[in-house]
């Protein structure tokens, strides 16, 4: 797999605002929010879509959804809510190719999450 914008911010080769990190992880906030508060929890392997996980990463994906609720709580919105979703590929809305769980919150968010365009051909 290519390496993407991701892969410089885990090797530090460009900022970001990192929220929490472990050899398996790291959570940084996200440069374009969605919503008052958006980051992203994003696995130090590369792994390109969730279509690419493969069985020895279930654990790895698990531990992704354990930091953003440890987050959550350190925050304090764990119990107001958030919404914690991974984009795949193009008609996801995916436009990083390094798998990431966006964490949304700070509002009521709405469902479902996106305008309807219809696909045509
Ligand atoms: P996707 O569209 O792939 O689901 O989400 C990619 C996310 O990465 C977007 O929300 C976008 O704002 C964020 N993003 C893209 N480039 C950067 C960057 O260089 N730094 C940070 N912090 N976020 C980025």
């Amino acid at each position: 797999m290519s390496d993407t914008i991701f892969s410089k911010i885990i090797n530090k080769e460009i900022p970001a605002e990192i929220l929490y990190e472990d050899d398996l992880a790291l959570a940084f906030k996200d440069i374009n929010p969605q919503a008052p508060i958006h980051f992203l929890v994003i696995p130090k392997k590369p792994i390109a879509t969730i279509n690419d996980i493969q069985v020895e990463d279930k654990a790895l994906v698990g531990h992704l959804y354990w930091v953003a609720a440890t987050i959550a709580k350190e925050q304090g919105f764990a119990e107001d809510g958030y919404r914690a979703v991974m984009n795949c590929n193009e008609d996801g809305g995916q436009t990083v190719y390094h798998i990431h769980l966006h964490v949304l919150a700070g509002k009521a968010l709405g469902w479902p999450p996106y305008q309807a365009t219809l696909k045509t051909g």
